[in-house]
């Protein structure tokens, strides 16, 4: 592996699962010294310990853990290079408008959006400082399009953090801070498994869509979240980077 993220301080949040600790991974192979957040202290800690960083029990939701969380890592490391912001839920209670209340839709944006907010707002001083440094904010491939299975309050939520990406990335633009929005496909992490994927049927229905006729795996995107974070993607900024197995260029796809 290239050491393209040699002594970046990453930190990652959502860190004990899926997407989040495939990119602990990845970041560690590529050099960086990686924090690991999760809500869940079990499985952050371990993501910590298998790559000898730090793990930070962190409520993404909560602006004093978030202010705490990025402040603490400039103290501890001196800097903050790289935030990927990526902790998210999708409960089972967010379905159809008709039936989603606003407590399930108030709990889903708070935590896939509000984080990013809050996220961004306590990272973004620390790299103003350093004059550099790369956010990447997860995204979905629904903040792009439309579907019948509904899940209104995630769909929303994402289209925020997509929105809310674009107008950082250019704000900050002149600063040496980048920020991009990441938009997987559906990818085989426990969010999607425990949602649909172990249902052949409700699976079916989806792999129709996608022309590589497979979900992604969670090392497929935490490639392209290193390539965000790394210097590779230098004159990218405010972009949204889909990593969908062709699903958003697609009418027909193959039998
Ligand atoms: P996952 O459920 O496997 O992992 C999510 C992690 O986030 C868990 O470790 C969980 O404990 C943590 N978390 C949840 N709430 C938190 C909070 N309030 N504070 C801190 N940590 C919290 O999920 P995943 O599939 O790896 O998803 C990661 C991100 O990717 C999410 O934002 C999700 O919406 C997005 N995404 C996933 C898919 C997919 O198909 N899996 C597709 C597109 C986007």
């Amino acid at each position: 592996m290239r050491d393209r993220l040699a002594d970046r301080v990453a930190v990652v949040t959502g860190a004990g699962s899926g997407i989040g600790l495939a990119t602990v991974r990845r970041f560690a192979a590529e050099g960086a010294r990686v924090v690991c957040v999760d809500i869940d202290a079990g499985s952050g800690q371990a993501a910590a310990e298998e790559v000898g960083g730090e793990f930070v029990a962190c409520d993404v939701a909560d602006e004093a853990q978030v202010r705490e969380l990025f402040d603490g890592v400039a103290e501890r490391h001196g800097r903050v290079d790289i935030a990927f912001n990526n902790a998210g839920i999708s409960p089972p209670d967010d379905d159809s408008i008709l039936v989603t209340g606003l407590e399930a839709w108030e709990r889903v944006i708070r935590v896939n959006t509000t984080s990013v907010y809050l996220c961004c707002r306590y990272a973004i001083p620390h790299m103003q400082r350093q004059g550099k440094g790369s956010i990447i904010n997860t995204a979905s491939f629904v903040a792009l399009m439309g579907a019948a299975t509904s899940q209104i309050a995630y769909t929303a939520s994402k289209g925020g953090v997509l929105a809310l990406t674009r107008e950082l990335g250019v704000q900050f633009a002149r600063e040496g801070i980048r920020v991009n929005a990441l938009c997987p496909g559906p990818i085989a992490t426990p969010l999607l498994l425990d949602l649909f994927a172990k249902d052949p049927e409700r699976a079916a229905r989806r792999l129709v869509h996608v022309p590589m006729g497979r979900f992604g795996e969670p090392a497929e995107i935490a490639a392209a979240v290193a390539f965000l974070a790394s210097d590779d993607a230098s004159f990218m900024t405010a972009a949204q980077f889909v990593v969908d197995g062709g699903i958003t260029g697609a009418y027909v796809t193959p039998l």
